[in-house]
């Protein structure tokens, strides 16, 4: 299982505790949703897991249960939010060539307009 400490002032870990305020759209028992401060389309969130992993790197096979639980998440997100029908696009970035920039893993959930493809 991914194991390493959060960072003290890791800023997801803070939006899990309640510490730093969110737009919180779903929780499960696993994982939180919240909308992305910065929106790269119609409808951007951010499924997290409330405990901390660094990113998806770091990723052991034992952490399945919250991978998977973060998947279902998303497809909840994605159906309450409208977009279910007409599709949207989950992204885990890694590393600075993907511009990753938060250090707690987060699955974007993107969607309610046309994608291209490959991503810029
Ligand atoms: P990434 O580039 O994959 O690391 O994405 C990090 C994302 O977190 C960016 O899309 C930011 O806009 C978003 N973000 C950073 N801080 C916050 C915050 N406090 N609340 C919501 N979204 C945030
Ligand atoms: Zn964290």
């Amino acid at each position: 299982m991914s194991d390493t400490a959060a960072p003290a002032d890791c800023i997801f870990c803070r939006i899990v505790a309640g510490d730093l305020p969110a737009d919180i759209v779903d929780r499960s028992d696993l994982a939180v949703a919240f909308r992305d401060l910065n929106p790269q389309a119609p409808v951007h969130v951010l499924v997290i897991p409330r405990r901390h992993i660094d990113n998806a790197a770091t990723v052991e096979r034992d952490d399945a249960e919250v991978i998977a639980d973060m998947v279902v998440t998303a497809r909840r997100v994605a159906q309450d939010q409208g977009i279910a029908e007409r599709g949207y696009r989950l992204v885990f970035n890694v590393g600075d060539d993907a511009t990753n920039t938060v250090p707690h893993l987060h699955l974007h959930v993107l969607g309610g307009r046309a994608m291209t493809w490959p991503p810029g």
